[in-house]
């Protein structure tokens, strides 16, 4: 060691989570009154969804979150039919259609005391056209003679039907066995990410004061030891202590061993600052307030937004900066960063010290952000609220709806509008900066993708 006072652990084994793709969704349609917001309350094991008494009640589409054996999918109630809906066919026909714009598993409800009513003959004609998987669900099917009744629900030509009581709960285990089967391909549930100290990238062009500041933290190297013993860390990783946590540094080697200046062409130095971006959770890129801030600056900033790593900005050298270079440099901030205002901002000295002490909570405020997940049902309270003040302009007569979004992912959130078309790219600027209004999200970049109907 060159007595930097870094800690080097030497099983180099690093698990970089990946974050889940979209969310599968899974709709649900059928006749009033045939049992479907008691299903979904079965489905997502809660009294959320609100069962109206009132047969034909027209309900919102309304999705919510369910989990099944570890895997994560949305259901989606379609609601009812118009009370008194003039044109039924019509009225069946919207509704499979938003089932089918929406939907990657379609469960179709008919009410086995009933049997199949032309209603439901009707619907299902819509459905096939949709080439979207169906699971047909016979439920009431409280007991064993009203199961076998339901065998001959095999009429409507969707295959095996499953008879449940969404009511007692009968059969639902099996039912959401099938639905799982059918769902496309999805990413498990990351629940708990790998414990241990979380992993910054400290990046910056060369001279920016990456050394210096690293320095800052080197006097803490017993603690770190004694607190993590038996963590696994990269030997190029520094384990380091700030404001009282542990925190894995990533492929600091070239800082600490101070090789990579020296030896170091730009080529290289670029990909080690990529590299180091991907290892980490969050990145704290320096910026020497000295000077203006340059291409190479941007070229940091982009790799760590384009990798949707959350960030901290930390302006170093503030002891330099006097009210001239402020001014400027205010300037140079409006103008350079004005793509990532939700970044997280910070003026210190590695030299002085000051505001040092405000690392800690940026890096734990931006991996909160980071990592928010936001309730279904209340990310659609809100996107409903905003598309009703403020709807999409009307573009050749015609304006795309939301129908509604679920978030996909966290680290970073991601999210996916189901839409009936593309939307402009300056109204999906505009959800995204009202998203980021409500959510907050600062220091995190989130994603947002559009599925509109094919
Ligand atoms: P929706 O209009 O299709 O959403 O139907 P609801 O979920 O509102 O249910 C309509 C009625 O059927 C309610 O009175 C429910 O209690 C009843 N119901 C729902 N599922 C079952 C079931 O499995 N067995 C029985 N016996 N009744 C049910
Ligand atoms: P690195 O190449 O990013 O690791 O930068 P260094 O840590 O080696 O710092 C480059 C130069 O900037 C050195 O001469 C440091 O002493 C100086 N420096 C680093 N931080 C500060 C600071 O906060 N204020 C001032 N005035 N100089 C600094």
């Amino acid at each position: 060691s060159d007595g930097g006072g870094w800690v080097e652990l030497r099983e180099p084994e690093v698990v970089v989570e990946e974050p889940s793709g979209p969310q599968p969704v899974v709709a649900v349609v059928g006749r009033p009154n045939v049992g479907k917001s008691t299903l979904v309350n079965r489905i997502i094991g809660r009294r959320q969804a609100v069962v109206e008494d009132v047969p034909g009640v027209t309900r919102d589409r309304v999705p919510y979150d369910a989990q099944w054996n570890g895997r994560a999918f949305t259901v989606v109630d379609t609601g009812g039919w118009e009370p008194d809906a003039k044109d039924r066919a019509a009225a069946i026909a919207a509704q499979a259609e938003t089932a089918v714009v929406t939907a990657d598993v379609v469960l179709f409800v008919v009410d086995a005391m009933v049997g199949s009513t032309d209603v439901d003959e009707a619907a299902v004609k819509m459905l096939r056209r949709s080439a979207k998987p169906v699971i047909l669900v016979a439920n009431k099917a409280d007991n064993n003679s009203i199961e076998m009744e339901a065998t001959s629900l095999w009429s409507l030509g969707l295959g095996e039907p499953f008879p449940v009581s969404a009511l007692h709960g009968r059969g639902s285990g099996d039912l959401l066995d099938a639905i799982l089967a059918a769902l496309p391909e999805a990413p498990t549930i990351l629940e708990n990410r790998p414990r241990g100290p979380r992993r910054v990238a400290l990046v910056g062009r060369p001279n920016v004061g990456k050394s210096s500041l690293l320095n800052r933290f080197s006097g803490e190297e017993r603690a770190v030891v004694d607190s993590v013993a038996g963590t696994t860390v990269d030997p190029v990783d520094s384990l380091v202590e700030i404001g009282g946590q542990t925190w894995q540094l990533v492929d600091t080697a070239g800082l600490r061993k101070r090789v990579g200046k020296a030896s170091g062409t730009e080529y290289y130095a670029s990909l080690r600052t990529a590299g180091a971006i991907e290892a980490a959770e969050v990145a704290v890129v320096l910026l020497d307030s000295s000077e203006p801030i340059s291409e190479q600056d941007q070229r940091i900033l982009s790799m760590v937004t384009e990798s949707g790593r959350a960030l901290v900005i930390a302006f170093n050298k503030w002891d330099l900066v006097d009210a001239d270079r402020r001014y400027y440099l205010d300037k140079e901030i409006d103008r350079e960063l004005r793509r990532i205002p939700w970044a997280i901002r910070l003026n210190l000295s590695a030299m002085t010290g000051r505001a040092v002490d405000k690392l800690a909570p940026a890096l734990n405020k931006a991996l909160a952000s980071w990592e928010t997940r936001v309730r279904t049902a209340h990310l659609n309270q809100w996107l409903t609220a905003l598309v009703q003040a403020t709807p999409h302009p009307v573009r050749g007569g015609r304006a795309p709806r939301i129908l509604f979004a679920t978030q996909a992912g966290v680290a970073p959130p991601r999210f996916v509008l189901f839409t009936t078309g593309p939307l402009d790219a300056g109204y999906q600027r505009f959800v995204e900066r009202k998203l980021r209004e409500e959510f907050g999200y600062e220091g995190s970049p989130i994603e947002i993708s559009v599925r509109p109907r094919k």
